[in-house]
């Protein structure tokens, strides 16, 4: 059936009408004239009638069933302009005049993550495949190289595979919740080189465990450290509690912004460290610091933010809720050098509410949620503060645009800088 693309929606799908249905199709561009098949409650197009001028080949062989790169068919200034319009859209249809910056893109989209992780299973031949689950399904589209994912880390992940075929290694099974390998997890500095290999099993017994990590060591040579985790629950958390250190030291050290960063296997941290420079830079920047200054940096991961501000202000108080990111924050600052910078391991709304009851003077909040966003609770600890500037760092603007609501009688939006942490995705 040949129809046009209506719309794009806010995770960038295509829209078409047919048959007085609105259906939902992959790799679309607004605007094209396609040739569609109804699937279930999806249009798939089978041919494109008329192109739009910003499709581009995607350079990747799994892009289609892989489905986490929605927009590699659009060049990467469109790209751009797309998220620019959409952001734009969103705060004005929410009531906020202020006008949204252009989206600050990267000079190289391409293998820009610092962290891979992919699942084992079997194809149809019952060969052994590493890659991603495809999308809306727990099928595993086996892959060689990824165009987001660091090429080093890919060539390790093949390694791997070849390995457990060689040495006869178990595959995880879920339903079944037999056998043994279930992910590999790859985190990377590509400024220090360092290299952590996470080998996920579904338990503590790993045969011919020596014998493999000596054939990696052999065959890899950048990989500074290799931790076995081991995740025997029925969960899709990839990562269990239990780390048992097999090589080296067990984390890693990234550079960003001229510090020393620690990661360790379970801390969050910047998938994108390029344009996380561009992001806190941006935040920073905008927040116009002074050396009188305290700072509040809530949700601080392993304490990136507020060690990058520590040098302009009197003084930087950190919360986090997660113990091991608060490690890493404490060994951080040490390292680093740094005396201003005070780390809290606590719930962020209880930690201000008690910063408040002790009426601690705050002049800038930093806040970088998880992508569920902040609550009312925590805005209304904020507002207790009364902080001259909020700084609201957020990894999804719709969350963002609800929880402005609750600041917005307070609080004026003075700038919006949207940065593009991950070019290609949705
Ligand atoms: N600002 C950091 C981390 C941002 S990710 C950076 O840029 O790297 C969000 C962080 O919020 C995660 O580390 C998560 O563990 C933490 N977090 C989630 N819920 C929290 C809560 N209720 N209180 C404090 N921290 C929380």
């Amino acid at each position: 059936m040949i129809t046009k693309v209506t719309k794009l929606n806010d995770d960038f799908l295509g829209e078409v009408n047919l048959q007085g249905k609105t259906y939902l199709v992959n790799n679309a561009c607004l605007g094209e004239a396609v040739d569609v098949v109804i699937d279930k409650k999806d249009a798939k197009i089978k041919r494109i009638i008329e192109a739009s001028p910003i499709r581009v080949k995607p350079l990747c062989p799994i892009y289609e069933k892989c489905g986490g790169c929605r927009l590699l068919h659009i060049n990467y200034q469109s790209q751009l302009e797309l998220k620019h319009q959409k952001i734009g859209e969103l705060f004005k249809k929410n009531g906020f005049k202020t006008p949204v910056e252009k989206v600050l893109g990267m000079k190289d989209p391409s293998h820009y993550r610092n962290k891979n992780q992919v699942v084992f299973g079997f194809d149809e031949k019952r060969r052994v495949v590493a890659g991603f689950y495809e999308e809306e399904t727990h099928h595993v589209v086996n892959y060689e190289s990824c165009y987001i994912q660091d090429e080093y880390a890919d060539a390790i992940i093949n390694g791997i595979k070849e390995l457990i075929i060689k040495m006869h290694l178990t595959i995880y099974n879920e339903d079944k919740r037999t056998g043994l390998i279930r992910h590999v997890m790859i985190k990377r500095s590509k400024a220090l080189n360092e290299t952590m290999v996470i080998i996920v099993t579904s338990s503590e017994v790993f045969p011919g465990r020596a014998n493999f990590i000596k054939a990696l060591l052999a065959s890899f040579k950048n990989i500074t450290t290799i931790i076995q985790n081991v995740n025997s629950k029925k969960t899709t958390h990839v990562l269990g509690d239990k780390n048992i250190i097999l090589f080296g030291k067990g984390y890693i050290f990234d550079e960003l912004c001229g510090f020393k960063f620690m990661i360790s296997p379970n801390s969050f941290y910047q998938v994108n460290p390029l344009q996380a420079k561009v992001l806190y830079e941006a935040a920073l920047n905008n927040a116009h610091l002074s050396k009188e200054d305290v700072l509040l940096d809530a949700y601080s991961g392993v304490g990136t933010i507020g060690m990058i501000a520590s040098p302009n202000v009197k003084k930087v108080i950190s919360v986090e809720l997660e113990a091991s990111a608060v490690n890493d924050a404490l060994t951080n600052i040490k390292n680093n050098n740094i005396k201003n910078v005070h780390c809290y391991c606590d719930d962020a709304t209880r930690f201000i509410n008690n910063l408040a009851r002790k009426h601690e003077k705050i002049d800038v909040v930093v806040m970088d949620p998880p992508r569920k966003g902040s609550d009312e609770a925590f805005l209304k600890a904020v507002l207790s503060l009364k902080p001259k500037k909020i700084i609201y760092i957020s990894c999804n603007p719709y969350t963002q645009v609800r929880d402005l609501q609750l600041l917005k009688n307070d609080y004026e939006i003075k700038f919006i800088q949207p940065v593009d942490m991950f070019p290609h995705t949705a």
